[in-house]
Parts: structure tokens; C-alpha cells; sequence
């Protein structure tokens, strides 16, 4: 278990902390993540963690059944994936402080991954259908 760490938006105005599950970064390749970041999401699990600060300007977009975007509503920066029910928050690695205290670890949705590009790191890889089997089975746990 790691120490709340410090967060925040591009303009500042909305502040938050979250813990981290671990010391590493995940790449969300899927086609959400992508017109969402206008990059790919690089995510770091601090699950039933995030704290915003009083008063934080956030707004909320439910691009799916389960999952919902948390966002700065003054900069519109990007800050926190999380499903509906608040048990999974997967928080922007980019708003942390330092992004390079995270090893990058893994990637997936490998599959929907543009041909264009690719990371030279050495990670783990899920397709999209290997990360809903997984999904899957936890809820059936
Ligand atoms: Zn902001
Ligand atoms: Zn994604």
C-alpha cells in the first residue's frame, strides 16, 4: 500500500489526492480513451481512493453502461476513469506530480491500438476481448 499522493487539472482549480494500488502505469489503446485523452490514457489504479478537494469544479461523462470520465469543467483536462459504482478509479498519470515515479507496466485494449505508432517499453498486453474476459470474471468472483 502506497501513500495518498497529490493531484491536479492543467489550470489548477480542481485539486485532488489518491493512493495508488502500486507504483505503475497502464495504456488504455481503446478508441474512448483515445478521443477522450486526444492521446492514449495512461492510467495508474488508486481504486477507492480519489478525494477532490471542496468545492472542485469536476464535471461527468458516461461514455458507457459502467464507465464514467471525470474531467476539469475549466481546462477540461482529463483526470479520472471510473466505473459507475466508484470500485474501479483508474486516475491520469499525467496528473500526478511526478509521472515518472510509475513503471509502465501494461497496455491494453492492444488491438485497437492505431497501426501508426507503438511504445518501445516492454509491458503486458491485453486485447479488448482478454480485458472483458477478465472483467467478467471478476464480477462473477
Ligand atoms: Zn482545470
Ligand atoms: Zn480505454
Amino acid at each position: 500500500m502506497t501513500q495518498p499522493m497529490n493531484a491536479r487539472c492543467l489550470c489548477g482549480a480542481v485539486t485532488f489526492t489518491a493512493t495508488p494500488k502500486a507504483m505503475e502505469m497502464g495504456v488504455c489503446h481503446c478508441g474512448m480513451c483515445r478521443r477522450w485523452s486526444g492521446g492514449v490514457f495512461m492510467a495508474v489504479d488508486c481504486s477507492g481512493s480519489v478525494r477532490f478537494a471542496e468545492g472542485a469544479p469536476i464535471g461527468s461523462y458516461k461514455g458507457s453502461a459502467w464507465g464514467e470520465r471525470i474531467f476539469c469543467r475549466e481546462c477540461g483536462a482529463n483526470l479520472v476513469w471510473q466505473t459507475q459504482n466508484g470500485e474501479h478509479q483508474s486516475v491520469a498519470l499525467q496528473a500526478f506530480d511526478d509521472p515518472s515515479a510509475f513503471k509502465f507496466t501494461s497496455q491494453i485494449f492492444i488491438d485497437r491500438k492505431p497501426e501508426s505508432y507503438a511504445f518501445a517499453n516492454e509491458t503486458a498486453m491485453m486485447t479488448e476481448a482478454e480485458v472483458f474476459a477478465m472483467f467478467m470474471g471478476e464480477e462473477g468472483q
